[in-house]
């Protein structure tokens, strides 16, 4: 995929990215491309930087409140999750291409190091190259590479559009299923997350934006309104006495349609929030609204 195609003028695209890692040695763990390596990433910076312009999500703030006007083919960065490679390997590429970016950090994971759910269920397939497993909504053989990879994704599926599966309970069912040890944060470079003074790097650095991506990475919409305000007000807390960090951007978990609504985003306006992208394919035209900012994954 050529991501240069899908700038335009007077559109702003905006691309998604999660992790940055040199080469890792894994068969099944990130194969969705979560995390991509290095030499890959610096190509498709330099790539979009040679055909378009690199703005940061404060340009896009204000040319949708303000009227600022976009430069050709605007562009700009960001990253979901706040894995510690986004410090260590992709903002040495980012800032020698002099292109800012925007980092939604998902609170609850800083300095405990701990895993999302479904990292946390693709550890224990990758230790297991076949294998049963009773699921919520059947029991499911697996064997090989793609077997697993099927097994993943379906996983995923399931528990995305099911509001009643406890993510972080199936993720441990799994776990003790496939006779792994409990795990529940890892050091491996597809794993470690940021801690508060590499936040606090990050934020320092006039380029970069650093913004919340709720506390414990739940689906907003799935959550009854007090644990609504209790994900958005804990991340913005954290944010500003760990790292001193007051952002007026956030992204949705997930971010796909059925992820956030109306009752989500007024929320997050209520907390002061003015811009948070979701993680629909898409860019955005003069008539895009700040809460429902489409984005391009790259992968
Ligand atoms: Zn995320």
């Amino acid at each position: 995929m050529n991501y240069e195609d899908r700038l335009r003028d007077r559109e702003v695209a905006i691309f998604l990215f999660h992790g940055v890692t040199h080469p890792n040695a894994c068969s099944v763990r990130n194969y969705t491309r979560k995390h991509l390596d290095a030499d890959y990433f610096a190509f498709v910076i330099r790539r979009l930087k040679a055909c378009g312009t690199p703005i940061s999500m404060e340009d896009i703030r204000l040319h949708y409140e303000d009227g600022r006007l976009l430069p050709p083919k605007a562009f700009a960065i960001t990253f979901d999750d706040g894995f510690e490679n986004n410090l260590t390997v992709a903002a040495p590429i980012l800032l020698k291409e002099k292109v800012p970016a925007t980092f939604y950090v998902t609170t609850g994971l800083v300095d405990s190091n701990l895993m999302a759910w479904i990292d946390r269920i693709e550890y224990a397939v990758e230790l297991r190259p076949q294998g049963s497993l009773k699921l919520p909504w059947g029991e499911r053989a697996f064997q090989g590479a793609e077997g697993r990879k099927e097994l993943l994704s379906e996983i995923r599926t399931y528990v995305k559009r099911d509001s009643s599966i406890n993510s972080d309970g199936l993720a441990s069912d799994i776990q003790q299923q496939l006779n792994v040890p409990l795990t529940y944060a890892s050091d491996h470079p597809l794993d470690r997350k940021l801690d508060w003074h590499q936040v606090g790097t990050l934020a320092a650095e006039p380029s970069f934006i650093v913004a919340g991506h709720s506390h414990t990475h739940r689906i907003l919409e799935h959550l009854p309104d007090a644990e609504l305000e209790w994900e958005i007000n804990t991340s913005l807390k954290l944010l500003e006495e760990k790292a001193g960090v007051r952002s007026v951007h956030y992204s949705y978990p997930e971010g796909l349609s059925f992820c956030y609504s109306d009752r989500v985003i007024s929320a997050l306006k209520q907390r002061g929030i003015r811009c948070c992208p979701s993680a629909e394919d898409g860019t955005n035209g003069s008539s895009a609204d700040l809460f429902h900012l489409k984005r391009i994954m790259v992968i």
